[in-house]
């Protein structure tokens, strides 16, 4: 099945189904693909016989496994993110490659690379793209560096919580090929360089300047400056857990005279956040996290950001 545009590679899936003799198979996909979920069920359970589970629930990334469906079936397919050592032997990942012809919007995004360099990363669904990418901005002119990354599988890759294949190559620019402002303003936040971003299925090219995402960060800091109190988040979910981290920055609150209190949650949401009187929340889960707070009525930090409020580190040493 090709939906999309996306490879769901459903003749592996089958095979793997029967080859393990799997009765009972669970389904996780992110969001933006749920709408193929029950299409996927069907095949699956019209030519192998077996039962299917979708899970309902949220899907952010390889670090989302769904650990409470996977423990009820035989094997559970994750879809869209590659392995992260999240998910036990019953999880396999479908990586999701897409099919789309990238060389149109990289043709596109040659106008707005400024200098003669530059730095090309992807998501998995188009990472396999990038050497044709490479090639292709040569004829325009243009020398294109694709970044080794030492932890993710494949060079050039890039995930929303780690941009290392960009930050190791020498360019001022980096052209993203993807969909979505989630990796291109992170990269922008956290590399600190100019992010083309070039979207082979809507053909729209987007600007981010490293400047512009900061500002957005500094201001949230500067909002829990006056801060007596701190809600310090645990996120439930197995990959983003890291008790030991809101552990210390709790201590660390104390240590400075600030109240400080943990608060487990699986799903971080603004309404989850409302009822509970603090002045600001610091986020240990998904690094990202925080950003998507920028209108809550309460600044909600990351751990890094926690520590330039309470004076244990430099604004300049966030990102
Ligand atoms: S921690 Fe956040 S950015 Fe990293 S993989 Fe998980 S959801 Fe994505």
């Amino acid at each position: 099945m090709r939906k999309n545009s996306y490879d769901f590679e459903l003749e592996k899936i089958k095979e793997l189904i029967k080859e393990r003799g799997a009765r009972r198979v669970g389904l996780q996909l992110p969001e933006g693909l749920k709408t193929v979920a029950t299409d996927i069920a069907a095949a699956i359970s019209k030519e192998t016989g077996a039962e299917v589970i979708i899970s309902g629930d949220s899907c952010y990334g390889a670090c989302d496994v769904d650990e409470k469906l996977e423990r009820i079936v035989d094997v559970l397919f994750h879809f869209g993110h590659t392995e992260m050592g999240y998910g036990k032997e019953k999880c396999v990942f479908i990586e999701l490659r897409s099919n789309v012809d990238i060389k149109p919007v990289v043709e596109k995004a040659v106008a707005e690379i400024k200098g003669d360099k530059v730095g090309l990363v992807a998501t998995v669904q188009h990472v396999h793209a990038l050497k044709e990418a490479k090639m292709l901005l040569v004829r325009y002119g243009k020398k294109a560096v694709i970044g080794k990354s030492n932890s993710l599988k494949y060079d050039g890759q890039v995930l929303g919580c780690d941009f290392s294949s960009a930050a190791m190559v020498p360019c001022e620019e980096i052209l993203f090929i993807g969909s979505g402002s989630f990796h291109p303003a992170g990269l922008a936040l956290y590399i600190g360089k100019r992010v083309i971003a070039a979207d082979p299925f809507t053909m729209q090219i987007g600007i981010y300047e490293a400047d512009e995402q900061r500002k957005k960060r500094y201001v949230a800091i500067e909002r829990a400056l006056d801060a007596k109190s701190f809600g310090i988040i645990i996120g439930m979910k197995s990959g983003q857990f890291n008790l030991s981290e809101a552990i210390a920055l709790k201590r660390k609150a104390v240590e400075k005279g600030l109240n400080a209190y943990l608060i487990a949650m699986e799903e971080i949401r603004e309404e989850n956040l409302l009822g509970f009187k603090v002045g600001a929340f610091v986020n240990t889960a998904c690094p990202r996290l925080a950003e998507d707070f920028v209108h809550f009525k309460k600044p909600v930090l990351s751990a890094t950001e926690f520590e330039v409020v309470i004076g244990e580190r430099s604004w300049e040493g966030i990102f």
